[in-house]
């Protein structure tokens, strides 16, 4: 039995976390789930952003499944979601993006993952009004951050047969952040001699994937570039509904997808499951349940060629249940059929 948090989130963060727990659930696998929330609906309700008992059952778990949290604009408070991977140290964002058989896109294949720096850059927090009209915000850029997220997404290259590593950034103009970024990830690429490298600047880099997005495995990247090219990937593939994602430290790890809390769709049944519960699979995964893991993602996978119950944005008509039951479904006769075959 698996001891598991889970964080609903806010706007259609409770619709999707409920979805990708049942699909988790229909594989067999025994969870104990601690269930805590955190963001603004929690402040309505009780005066505080984040409860004590989300810390506490974060730091006994070690490992969580977490809905989006929605972030305000401009003002109130800073992000929990920037909180919770700086606090826990969470330094590497993986963000796999994957064609789906079956969504219609203008690209045959694309299979690359994201390797985001999640801890530092823009991301720091420092930010200062300088007058009335004029502010500044510190990009922070360490030898120690960019050592270990370069090394992630070697090890993740070497251990998944992926023959190239793309190193993405602005050193052309930021010399000494980015800079020491590109250093850290040149003198990484000497320990890997068998995984070719290249430098790719962000603005040729966004131009390169959506001309031609086949031609990159794995992607490392700082923290603010890492962000913005999740989302044009999740484009490439059909939209933020299926990409999902884990937020991974030395002994923490919370998994949840790549899009927020979309407000524009909230509480109406008819957001896309899909990302967080590939976020769920990816969390099976981790914890070495790669069975149920690869269950989960033949049974999505299938659920969305078949495309009989597939959500709006993937260009169908079913509700966020119907295509979790859809998805349900598929994992009880596979394991229906693994039962016979047995
Ligand atoms: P968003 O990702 O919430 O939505 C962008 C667009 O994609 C919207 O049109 C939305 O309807 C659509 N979309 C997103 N997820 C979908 C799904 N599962 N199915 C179908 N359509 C989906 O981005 P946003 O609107 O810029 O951000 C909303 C809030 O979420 C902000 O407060 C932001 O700070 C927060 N956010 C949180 C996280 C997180 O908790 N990890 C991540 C990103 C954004």
């Amino acid at each position: 039995m698996y001891s598991i948090t889970l964080i609903p989130g806010d706007g259609i963060g409770p619709e999707v976390t409920h979805s990708a727990k049942r699909v988790i659930e229909a594989t067999g696998l025994k969870i104990s789930w601690d269930i805590v929330n955190a963001g603004a609906d929690v402040y309505k309700d009780r005066g505080v952003l984040v409860p004590d008992e989300v810390f506490e059952s974060l730091e006994k778990n070690r490992i969580a499944l977490k809905g989006p949290i929605t972030t305000p604009v401009g003002c109130g408070f800073r992000s929990i979601n920037v909180l919770l991977r700086k606090k826990y140290d969470l330094f590497s964002n993986i963000r796999p993006v994957k064609k789906i058989p079956g969504i219609e896109t203008p690209f045959k294949d694309v299979d690359l993952v994201i390797f985001r720096e999640n801890t530092e850059d823009l991301y720091s927090g420092i930010e200062r009004s300088t007058s009335e009209d004029s502010a500044e915000a510190v990009k922070v850029i360490t030898r120690k951050a960019s050592l270990r997220i370069a090394k992630k997404a070697f090890e993740y290259a070497e251990k998944n047969n992926r023959k190239k590593v793309t190193a993405v950034h602005k050193a052309n103009i930021m010399k000494l952040t980015d800079g020491l970024f590109l250093d850290c990830a040149r003198e990484i690429s000497k320990t890997y001699p068998d995984i070719e490298y290249e430098e790719v600047i962000i603005d040729n880099m966004c131009m390169q994937l959506v001309m031609n997005p086949s031609r990159f495995q794995v992607i490392v990247t700082t923290n603010l570039y890492g962000d913005i090219l999740s989302d044009l990937c999740a484009g490439l593939v059909g939209g933020l509904g299926i990409v999902p994602g884990a937020n991974i430290g030395e002994d923490m790890a919370i998994f949840e997808a790549v899009h927020g809390s979309a407000p524009d769709i909230a509480g109406k049944n008819i957001a896309n499951p899909t990302a967080l519960i590939l976020s769920g699979a990816m969390m099976l995964n981790y914890i070495g349940e790669t069975e149920k893991a690869d269950a989960i993602a033949d049974a999505v996978s299938k659920t969305i060629s078949e495309g009989k119950y597939i959500t709006m944005d993937l260009g169908g008509s079913s509700s966020t249940s119907d295509m979790t039951d859809a998805i349900i479904e598929k994992i009880l006769e596979s394991k229906q059929i693994n039962t016979v075959l047995v």
